[in-house]
Formats: C-alpha cells, structure tokens, sequence
C-alpha cells in the first residue's frame, strides 16, 4: 500500500479506503498476516441464474393429510370423526373458561413480555412435579414448546439431516411422518401388533440401517390405540443402549386412560439418558393454547435451546393462561372429568363396533386415548367408505394417511374425541348403515 502510493503520489488515506471499497464489493480479500488478494469470480456468463420466484413454484412442500382432511370437510358441518382434537363442545372448554380469568391476566405487565427462552420457569416447575419422573427434578430440564409438534421438529433437526434414515413404527401419526419425509429423512416403516412395536423387527432393522433415531408413540398410540407391552418397552431401551440410538418418546395421550393407568413411560424407566421426551396440553387441555414440552438429557436440552432461540419464546399469554388455570383450579380434577368425558365416547362408540362385528369388521378395543383402528372385511374399501360417509354428513380419517408410501391399507380410523355423544351415535348410524350395505 505504501509503495503504490508514493509511486502514484496518492495519500496511504485514499488506498488504505479504496482497498476497503474493493473487499466491501467482495472483489477482493484479505488474509491475516497475509495480505490481500482478488477474489476469482466466474465470468458472468458462467453464473446461473436464479428466479427465486421460480423456485417458489417449484419447491412447494408436500400438502399435510391434515390439511387435506380439512379440505374433505368442506364447508358444510360434519360429523367429525376425523381429527384428533379435544372436544369443542366439551368440559374441556369449559373448566378453562371457568378458571382463566384473561383480564387479570393481561393487566399484568408480566403477560406482556417475553418469558426466558425455555418457557416460563413455574410453568416448568410444575411440569416437573406433574410429570414426577425420578430423573427429572429441576425445571432446567424442561423446555416449554408451542406444542409437541414444536419440540418434535427442533429434535429431528437436531438428530437428522435430509437422507438419513430414522426408524418409525407403522402406521404412524401423521403429524410425525409430514415432518420426517418434508425434512428429506428415509422413512424405515417397523411394524406393529397388538402389542405396540414389533421391537424384534427394530433390531434387524438398527443393526442393518443404523438408523438416526426411533419414534415411537408407546402408550394409547396413534392412529391404533395400541398400547406398547412392558416386556418390549424394556427391550426397547436396551436395543436403543446396545446400537447407541435415541428413542424419541411422543407421549400426548398418557394421562387420558379409561381404567388403570397407563404403563411407565420410556422415559421414567430410561437408565442411560438415551430417550427425549415430548409431550403436550393439545389432548387434555386445548390444541389451540400451542402449549408443550420436551424433556431429555441436558446436552440434548442445551442444543433445543439454541434452535429455540431462533424463534424466540412460547407464547407468553397462553403459558400465563395455562399457569393460571393450574392456580385457580385444580389439574387433577380437571384430568378425571377429561378421562370420563372420553370414556363414555369411546363407550358409545364402541357399543355401535360391537354391533358391527359380523359385517366382518375387527379392532382392539383402546385403554385410553382417543382413536378406535377398524380393519374393514375384504370387499370393503377405506375410499369408498370415506366417500360414502362424507355424502352423509360423516368425516373419518382412512389408513392410507398414516403411511409413509402409497399402499392399500384395509383400515379406517375412527376419533371419538370431537363430537358429543348424541352426535357419535348419529354418525355411527350412519356409517352403520355404510358398512352393512
Ligand atoms: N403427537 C401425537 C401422537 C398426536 O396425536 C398429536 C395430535 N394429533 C400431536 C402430537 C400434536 O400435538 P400438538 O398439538 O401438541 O403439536
């Protein structure tokens, strides 16, 4: 610099701020201890060009079999059988209404702002007496998510990138597969029976793909209500010990069972910190609060909470509603109307199955949850069915959607969580008389 300018009498000012120029522009760089350097750059016509509107048409995710059941509803009201929410009609509602007193709420200035990043720390401390699980004991082990959906992506994003193979019991909640396959990921289907996940086909199948981790849904599981044996549950941690892969434990359903509680979680039985643990207020509480939690070792906890901070906080309001209705009313109470409310659906819903058995339907009767999985007899085809059901007034979910291929799936899925019993009693006349036509 100095000698250029004393040859070209310019001041050392002038080069020193048109070097700067020059690096701002990229056109060159400089080294430490180096010096600096013209940056190579492609002839122009060698840049390809990029029309990023282009790019918007061409790169639109795949539609979500959620988003597609929302369009089968159309715009009339059905009788929905279809998606897995709580009741809008039900107690539900109405104990939050009764509880959450929301102008109180927002006269508070702490409403307003920002909890830490993790979510609001007596919501965490509650979670973690609630939960009463032996490994987990401080609420810095606990991060608050906006849903469980939440902390099931920031997890797969943590664990797995496009192209890697995750291992997925099948069928599966299609919340989970919309994710796994929008994200690239190799879907390796684990089948299932009665008893939850056949854990002696996973280990074939983590020996031969080493997969990045297992999902699973272990208790009242979703779309089939099947509930994974204490014999596998144990056997499925040590699979996950012995080829050193995460289980990711989707839990949303525990607390809702119709008689005995449901079996110890992956989680409170996990010795070695291999399991993460979600869970969410969608099922007892209301979908619409976006309200979740996640809960592994802590390393695991650190890396949720640096991808956490890219989208800033849970909701602040809705974690001072729900912290509010913990107050005010009382989360035990509330939890035994919810497993009765659910109870009687699933009764009515099942007497009308009961009914139907020699059309030639089968299912296992759940023990807590929301769904019942009908296998339809041979000439009977979830399509047709769904079809015909949507011509009267009838919306269901078909087997199909909680794949991760295309395939013919003889089963239906049936949610009494939605509709009051009067109203279960109509649909299941209607589809009644469907499936003895
Ligand atoms: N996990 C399972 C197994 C579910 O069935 C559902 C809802 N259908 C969810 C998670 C969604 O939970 P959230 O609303 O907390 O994202």
């Amino acid at each position: 610099e100095r000698t250029l300018a004393a040859d070209w009498e310019v001041s050392r000012n002038t080069m020193v701020r048109a070097l700067t120029e020059l690096e701002d522009e990229g056109l060159i760089y400089s080294k430490v201890g180096s010096g600096r350097y013209v940056q190579p750059l492609p002839p122009v016509e060698m840049i390809s060009p990029f029309d990023w509107k282009d790019r918007l048409l061409q790169e639109t995710p795949p539609v979500s079999n959620f988003t597609e059941l929302l369009r089968l509803s159309g715009s009339d009201s059905k009788i929905n059988f279809a998606f897995g929410e709580g009741g809008r009609h039900t107690l539900l509602t109405s104990d939050f209404g009764e509880h959450v007193n929301v102008q109180r709420i927002l006269k508070h200035a702490d409403a307003h702002y920002l909890t830490p990043i993790n979510g609001h720390p007596e919501l965490r401390e509650w979670i973690v007496d609630m939960m009463n699980l032996v490994q987990i004991t401080s609420p810095e082990q606990v991060v608050v998510t906006s849903g469980s959906q939440e902390a099931l992506c920031l997890t797969t994003n943590i664990l797995a990138e496009a192209g890697d193979a995750v291992a997925v019991e099948m069928p599966a909640f299609f919340g989970a597969l919309h994710l796994f396959q929008a994200m690239g990921l190799r879907i390796i289907p684990i089948p299932m029976d009665g008893e939850g996940m056949r854990v002696d086909v996973l280990e074939g199948v983590l020996a031969r793909f080493r997969p990045r981790f297992i999902y699973t849904i272990p208790t009242f599981h979703n779309p089939t209500g099947y509930t994974l044996s204490m014999e596998r549950r144990l056997k499925l941690l040590e699979l996950s010990e012995r080829y050193n892969i995460p289980i990711v434990e989707d839990d949303a359903y525990r607390h809702l069972h119709f008689e005995e509680a449901a079996p110890p979680s992956l989680k409170s039985l996990d010795q070695h910190g291999n399991v993460i643990y979600i869970n969410t207020f969608s099922k007892t509480l209301s979908p619409g609060l976006r309200l979740g939690w996640v809960t592994a070792s802590r390393p695991f906890l650190q890396q949720i909470a640096r991808r956490k901070e890219l989208m800033v906080t849970t909701n602040t309001l809705a974690q001072q509603m729900l912290l509010s209705f913990i107050k005010e009313g009382d989360w035990n109470a509330h939890l035994e109307k919810a497993r009765q409310q659910y109870r009687c659906q699933a009764e009515m819903m099942g007497e009308y199955l009961r009914q139907l058995r020699p059309t030639g339907i089968s299912y296992t009767p759940p023990r807590g949850g929301f769904y019942y999985w009908v296998a339809l007899p041979e000439h009977k085809k979830p399509g047709e069915i769904l079809r015909e059901a949507i011509a009267n007034g009838v919306l269901l979910a078909t087997g199909d959607m909680f794949l991760s291929r295309e395939a013919d799936q003889p089963f239906i899925r049936l949610c009494f969580s939605h509709e009051p019993v009067e109203q279960i009693a109509t649909g299941m006349r209607v589809l009644s008389a469907i499936l003895k036509e």
